[in-house]
């Protein structure tokens, strides 16, 4: 059995993860020390690690490892099956590993990776998804080589790679980094500001509401990286705009493994209203603050998610915005940027929705939109989308009138 041709690296400045063990190959024994779920003579599966989730396992001697997925709090749940786990074998054997869904069903394609850092997919020919009774089944099979192997629904980005790149863009000399707060287990919420912090027209960004959407935390990246680039357009707009960026609101869904919710069972991205939440609390008061400068002015709103294809959900043509017809542009611009790839939009407004795109919207009448990128688009293309939305954002942004008072 060999493993997948095509390799998926993220490598976001060299950052690593803490793992219990560090990074050097470790005997199946030594892991046995923490988190593990469940092992035989020569295989163990741990989750001891930051998102290491699953709900329980078994395997048997016939190196038949079988991990069952189940969100974090009971159904109703948006049907995103995180999991994260390690399987350490001595000595290097054959394995088949099932990954058994609940009603949910099968999701993201497994994918593996030796340190953490840089992810490969299982070939197709080694993984068989299948439906018994209903419940799906992901059967994948590999061959072990001694060391430990991740295994995860999508590549971990965890809060500690969101730290080591905060780390990297801070030496940049317009980006200035902040703790916004508190999330409800005590991880800190950052953020940065782009940009001249005391420009009139402010933009606001966020990130990762919901835990298991990485691939539109791929695209963050390099979205935010975009604008801190060395091009004229960028330096022009880091002189009018100021940026608030915020890449991950829910620190502890992301670091428990969570498919959806905070540790009160909330979805976050259904909390912009009620705000009965710590990490929605902080949104509020970072847009009231906003809101109660004379000076300053928000002139757009961007969410980054995933789900399971590209797609930008915006407002309806009901809905009049300041600046006028700028998302219109923006989307046209970043089509323009793109040949060969269809840009899909979906426009919809529920103002009682408690989504942040809409609540954003009822408080200030500026465009809003949810940027959606596919749980496996290429992640090559991931980057180009992410440089392709910050240009066409600068570009329609820089184009648009200053605001009147
Ligand atoms: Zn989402």
């Amino acid at each position: 059995m060999i493993f997948g041709a095509f390799a998926v690296v993220l490598s976001l400045g060299g950052c690593a993860l803490p793992l219990t063990e560090g990074h050097a190959p470790q005997p199946a024994k030594a892991i046995l020390a923490e988190g593990v779920r469940c092992s035989s003579s020569t295989l163990s599966v741990d989750t001891g690690f930051v998102t290491g989730a699953l709900a329980s396992c078994s395997i048997d001697e016939g190196n038949r490892i079988t991990v069952a997925i189940e969100p974090e709090d009971e159904p109703p749940i948006n049907c995103s099956p995180w999991y994260a786990f390690r399987v350490a074998s001595e000595p290097a054997q054959d394995v088949q590993l099932d990954l058994t869904y609940g009603t949910c069903g099968h999701r993201y394609w497994p994918k593996f990776s030796h340190d953490g850092v840089t992810w490969e997919y299982f070939h197709s020919s080694d993984v068989e998804i299948s439906s018994f009774a209903g419940l799906d089944r992901a059967r994948v099979r590999f061959r072990t080589d001694g060391k430990p192997l991740f295994i995860a629904g999508q590549e971990i980005v965890a809060p500690v790679t969101y730290a080591s790149w905060l780390s990297r863009l801070e030496a940049h000399p317009d980006v200035s980094r902040f703790e916004l707060g508190r999330s409800a287990q005590g991880r800190a919420i950052e953020g940065i500001i782009v940009g001249d912090p005391q420009a009139r027209e402010v933009v606001v960004v966020i990130g990762r509401q919901h835990p298991p959407e990485v691939t539109g935390a791929l695209a963050l990246f390099p979205f935010v990286e975009t604008i801190l680039s060395d091009s004229s357009e960028a330096a022009e707009f880091r002189k009018r705009f100021k940026m608030v960026i915020v890449p991950m609101l829910n620190p502890d869904g992301v670091a428990l493994g969570h498919w959806r919710h905070n540790t009160s069972g909330v979805d976050l991205n259904r909390d912009w209203g009620p705000f009965t939440q710590p990490e929605t609390r902080l949104m509020r008061d970072l847009f009231e603050e906003i809101g109660a400068e004379t000076n300053r002015k928000l002139r757009l709103f961007l969410d980054f998610h995933s789900t399971r294809y590209d797609t930008i959900y915006t407002l309806t043509e009901e809905q009049a915005t300041d600046p006028p017809g700028l998302m219109d542009a923006f989307i046209a611009d970043y089509q323009a940027r793109l040949p060969g790839y269809w840009v899909q939009e979906e426009p919809g407004h529920n103002a009682d929705s408690a989504v942040a795109k809409a609540w954003v919207y009822e408080r200030f009448g500026v465009p809003t939109a949810t940027y959606e990128i596919g749980d496996e688009t290429d992640r090559e293309l991931i980057g180009k989308l992410g440089n392709a939305a910050a240009e066409a954002m600068m570009h329609v942004l820089l184009k648009s009138d200053a605001p009147a008072n």
